[in-house]
């Protein structure tokens, strides 16, 4: 399909001629490919034989660009948490970050499925940290969630809301980060159907929507705290535009943040729209998808919160009794690192350094999926979820380790049973290249295959 006539004079009228027929031009060529490794599960791309690499996206700690687009559903290690596929230009929120030390902070990924940045904000800030991941969508944060069982670090909640069911959190975030909807115009060289639901109308909805979502998420910023914004679209109203209009009723709370270098052969187009940084990625120029960025800091001194500890009132968090905390323990590597509570009939590992973070949250909005899942206990054993197998400490001295070759674990992942020879008496954590990737039960001569449902790979 061709690009819309309305976009191309859109572009020509706002780059000038000669940069909108080069990008117009670039959107017709091919995509590069490119991951970005967990660092937890995988420390180079060399480890990965699956992915053959081919340079570093410059601006991103663990961003590689692929020689080719392999089939990832095949890769074991794609289905271990081993890597995202992340499109390049959008790693580039790590690099704005590089200068912040970002361990133990606490950020809010307002837009956040499918999760591309929640899992490089998770990444960043440790196991003392928190990333609350809210997406509108109910369908997409489930496969959000779903990302986040898989990255394994256990240092998300994840969120389905509006952005106006944050208003009881104001000031308590370090990081706030609107990936906001847009017109999508970034993606016309993807994903081709972006072409066809492009219209004029929909950029100005778009925007009025953006808009609405940086006031709500302006209130849940600190003082001294850091605002992202950012889209997957060329247009001024979404982009500068939007930072306009913000800055017409909050440039008196803002200030610049830190100056983010970056290097003119990356071909990134800086510059400011008040006291915003900005950043375009035009695929003409830089080697990623088309992309908008932009950083400013909430003016302020910073003030250490006070917790405030949560009284439970909604009821859905139970503390876990004394011997299924001891159960719970033998399951992972630093258990005094943790809290486990049980809500509904599941029990779930909580980091300490944000376990009242996470309680008070889970009073204030409709959270789906914190920390890690545990799983439930039976008669004083636990039935391990399948969200334990990913989890980065989960301790494999608690549960008998089966390494399978790559037809193994693809049979797996389809929820078929592995061959029983493999398998010892009881729960198996089932690894490929030394990365699990879920549980099986044997009973003798029967096997209990307990991979999620809703992670079943059916086309494999
Ligand atoms: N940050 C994601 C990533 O890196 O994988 C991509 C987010 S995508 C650009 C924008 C998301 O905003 C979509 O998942 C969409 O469902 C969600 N969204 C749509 N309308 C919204 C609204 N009114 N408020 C908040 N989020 C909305």
């Amino acid at each position: 399909m061709a690009l819309p006539e309305k976009f191309i004079e859109q572009m020509l009228r706002e780059l000038g001629g000669k940069e909108g027929r080069a990008l117009c031009e670039a959107l017709d060529s091919p995509s590069p490919v490119s991951v970005r490794l967990n660092p937890a599960k995988a420390a180079a791309v060399e480890e990965l034989p699956d992915l053959k690499g081919a340079g570093y996206v410059e601006w991103s700690r663990g961003g590689y660009y692929l020689g080719e687009r392999p089939v990832f559903t095949l890769d074991p290690d794609f289905h271990a948490g081993a890597y995202y596929v992340q499109e390049a230009s959008s790693q580039f929120v790590g690099h704005i970050l590089g200068g912040v030390e970002m361990e133990g902070r606490r950020v809010l990924d307002m837009c956040a499925a499918p999760g591309g940045k929640t899992t490089l904000y998770a990444s960043l800030v440790g196991e003392e940290g928190l990333v609350v991941a809210n997406e509108i969508d109910r369908r997409r944060a489930n496969v959000l969630a779903d990302n986040v069982r898989k990255w394994g670090l256990g240092n998300v909640a994840v969120c389905s809301t509006r952005p106006d069911r944050f208003r009881d959190l104001e000031e308590w975030f370090d990081v706030v980060a609107v990936d906001a909807p847009c017109s999508g115009e970034g993606m016309f060289r993807k994903d081709e159907a972006a072409r066809g639901e492009w219209s004029e109308n929909n950029v100005k909805i778009c925007a009025a929507r953006q808009d609405e979502i940086l006031r709500e998420a302006w209130r849940t910023l600190r003082p001294g705290g850091v605002l992202i914004y950012s889209t997957c679209t060329f247009n001024r109203l979404e982009d500068e535009g939007t930072l306009e209009r913000m800055l017409e009723w909050a440039s008196d709370q803002m200030e610049a943040f830190d100056e983010v270098r970056t290097d003119p052969r990356w071909g990134i187009v800086s510059g400011r729209v008040g006291v915003f940084q900005t950043f375009h990625f035009y695929p003409h120029r830089a080697c990623g998808e088309g992309f908008f960025a932009a950083v400013a800091r909430k003016s302020g001194e910073f003030r250490p919160r006070r917790e405030r500890k949560t009284k439970n009132e909604r009821g859905v968090i139970a503390p876990v009794d004394r011997k299924s905390a001891g159960v719970l323990a033998e399951w992972v590597t630093e258990p005094e690192r943790m809290r486990f509570v049980t809500i509904g009939d599941t029990c779930y590992g909580w980091f300490r350094a944000q376990a009242d973070a996470v309680a008070m949250l889970s009073e204030r909005v409709p959270v789906i999926y914190s920390g890690v899942a545990m799983g439930q206990i039976f008669k004083g054993r636990l039935k391990p979820d399948g969200a334990l197998a990913f989890f980065v400490g989960l301790n494999r001295g608690a549960v008998s380790v089966a390494e399978v070759g790559e037809q193994e674990a693809r049979a797996f992942l389809r929820r078929q049973d592995p061959g029983v020879e493999l398998l010892q008496e009881g729960i198996n954590l089932i690894c490929c290249r030394g990365r699990a990737l879920g549980f099986v039960k044997r009973i003798g001569a029967r096997v209990n295959n307990l991979y999620p449902e809703s992670l079943r790979i059916v086309n494999l």
